[in-house]
C-alpha cells in the first residue's frame, strides 16, 4: 500500500510553505496596524451553524461540506469558511454585549469537496478578517484599505478590486423579482445549476461560473437599491475617491454565500488563469442575528492564500529552497572521544543564532562531509581527537575551500571574519 496525500489536499513544502510563512507575518503587521486581533476557531463546528449561516441553498451547503457525526453521535463539518465560526465565537464570549465593535482575523485551512484544479483545492488556507459594530461606509472604507496595504505588503500590488451594492432586505425582493423575469426568459441556455438556483436562490445564477459571460444584459442590481442602501454606496464611493483608492464598479458581482447585504466585492490578480479571485468579501449586518445574537452589522473577507502564493511566485512555487549557504555550520565528528566537545559546540553556535547541524556518531568524516554538503552548509568545524588534544578544531570554509586550526574558544569570531570578508 502506497499512501498518498487525499485528493484535493497536498503538502505545503519548500517555496510554498516559506511563501505561506512570508504572507503571515506580513499579514499579521498590518491587522495590528489596524487594530485587529487574533482569533483561532475550531476547524470543525456543528453542521446546523453552518448551514444557517451560509446558506441551505449554497453550493457550500448543497454539496461541498464535509460533513461526519462523532463518536457522541455529534453531526459536525470540517469549516468550509471562517466567517460562520467566529460570528458564533462573538456571541459565546458576549462581545456583542460590551458595546459591540470587535475587529478579528484569522488565518487557517477550510475544506470543501470541490473538483480539485489549478487554485482550487478541498484543505485551502484563508486569511480572513470580521469587523463587527460598525454600521457605516467608514467600514467598508477601512477594511478595503486594509486590503490594499496588506496584499502591498504581500508583494501584490497589480490587483483588481471590484466593488457592487447587492442591497438589503427591503430593496432586493424587487431586484429578484426582476431579475427572475429576465432569467426566464433565458432559460433555454442555462445550465442545469442554473436551472436549480432559480427556483432556490436566482440570484447565484450571476456566480455561475458557466453561464456569466450570457448573462451581460441582466437588470442590475445598483438600478434597483432602495435609498438608505444607494446613501451607504455613495458614501463609500465619496470615501474610496477621496484617497484616492482605485476600484471598479461590477454591477453584476453577487456573491456566493446568503449572508451578504449592501458592500460586495472581489479581488482578482492577472495571471492566475481561471481561478483568478483572490478574495472577496462584505457586508453582512444581519449574520448575528440569523445565529441568535442582537441586530449588530458587520462586515469582512477573506483572501486564498493558495492563490497569493501563486500570484507572487508563479512556477518556481515548486521550487527547492536555496538557503544562504554562508549562514550554514555543520559539526563533523572525527574520531574518538569527540562527541560530547562537538555536541557542546554545536550548542553554542545555536544559542549565538547560528543555523548548525552535527554529523552522527560513528559516521565516517567522507560520510559526513557528503552530508554537510547535501545539507548546503557553508562552513564545517572538524572536531578531530588529535586536535582536541590542544583544545582547538578546524574550520573549513566550503565556499572558499580553504581550511584552518583555530581555538575552540575562538570559533564564533572567526567564522563572523570570514563571514564578513565574502
Ligand atoms: P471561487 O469563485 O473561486 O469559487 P468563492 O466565491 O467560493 O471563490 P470565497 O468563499 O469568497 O470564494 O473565498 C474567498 C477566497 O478563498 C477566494 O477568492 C479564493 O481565493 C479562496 N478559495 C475559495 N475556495 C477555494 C478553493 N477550493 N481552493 C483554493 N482557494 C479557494
Ligand atoms: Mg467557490
Amino acid at each position: 500500500m502506497k499512501y498518498t496525500a487525499p485528493r484535493g489536499t497536498r503538502d505545503l513544502k519548500d517555496r510554498e510553505a516559506q511563501a505561506f510563512q512570508a504572507l503571515e507575518e506580513s499579514a499579521r503587521r498590518i491587522f495590528q496596524r489596524y487594530g485587529y486581533e487574533e482569533i483561532r476557531t475550531p476547524v470543525f463546528e456543528n453542521v446546523e451553524l453552518f448551514k444557517r449561516a451560509v446558506g441551505d441553498t449554497t453550493d457550500i451547503v448543497e454539496k461541498e461540506m464535509y460533513v461526519f457525526e462523532d463518536r457522541g453521535g455529534r453531526k459536525l463539518a470540517l469549516r468550509p469558511e471562517g466567517t460562520a465560526g467566529i460570528v458564533r465565537a462573538y456571541l459565546e464570549h458576549a462581545w456583542d454585549k460590551s458595546g459591540g465593535i470587535k475587529k478579528l482575523f484569522y488565518i487557517g485551512p477550510m475544506f470543501r469537496a470541490e473538483r480539485p484544479q489549478a487554485g482550487r483545492y478541498r484543505e485551502f488556507w484563508q486569511i480572513g478578517a470580521e469587523f463587527f459594530g460598525n454600521p457605516s461606509a467608514q467600514a467598508d472604507a477601512d477594511v478595503l484599505l486594509l486590503l490594499q496595504d496588506l496584499l502591498a505588503a504581500s508583494g501584490l500590488t497589480e490587483v483588481k478590486f471590484l466593488i457592487n451594492s447587492i442591497g438589503c432586505a427591503a430593496c432586493r425582493p424587487v431586484f429578484r423579482e426582476a431579475l427572475l423575469k429576465y432569467l426566464d426568459s433565458k432559460q433555454g441556455c442555462l445550465c442545469d445549476d442554473c436551472k436549480r438556483r432559480l427556483a432556490r436562490n436566482p440570484l447565484r445564477c450571476l456566480d455561475c461560473k458557466k453561464d456569466m459571460a450570457h448573462f451581460s444584459d441582466a437588470p442590475k442590481m445598483r438600478d434597483s437599491l432602495c435609498g438608505a442602501c444607494q446613501a451607504h454606496d455613495q458614501e463609500l464611493k465619496g470615501l474610496l475617491t477621496s484617497v484616492q483608492f482605485p476600484y471598479e464598479e461590477a454591477p453584476c458581482l453577487v456573491r456566493g454565500l446568503d449572508y451578504y447585504s449592501r458592500t460586495v466585492f472581489e479581488i482578482t490578480a492577472p495571471g492566475l488563469g481561471a481561478q483568478d479571485a483572490l478574495g472577496a468579501g462584505g457586508r453582512y449586518d444581519s449574520l448575528v442575528k440569523t445565529l441568535g445574537g442582537p441586530d449588530i452589522p458587520a462586515i469582512g473577507f477573506a483572501l486564498g492564500m493558495d492563490r497569493m502564493a501563486s500570484a507572487k511566485y508563479g512556477d518556481s512555487l515548486s521550487a527547492g529552497i536555496q538557503p544562504n549557504a554562508c549562514s550554514r555550520i555543520f559539526v563533523a565528528l572525527a574520531g574518538q572521544g569527540t562527541g560530547m566537545t562537538g555536541f557542546r559546540v554545536l550548542q553554542d553556535l545555536r544559542k549565538a543564532g547560528c543555523t548548525a547541524e552535527i554529523g552522527a556518531p560513528g559516521k565516517s568524516l567522507k560520510a559526513q562531509m557528503r552530508w554537510a554538503d547535501a545539507w548546503k552548509a557553508g562552513f564545517v568545524v572538524i572536531v578531530g581527537e588529535e586536535e582536541l588534544k590542544r583544545g582547538r578544531v578546524i574550520l573549513k570554509n566550503l565556499q572558499k575551500h580553504e581550511q584552518k586550526e583555530i581555538e575552540i574558544e575562538n570559533l564564533k569570531s572567526e567564522i563572523e571574519e570570514q563571514r564578513e570578508k565574502s
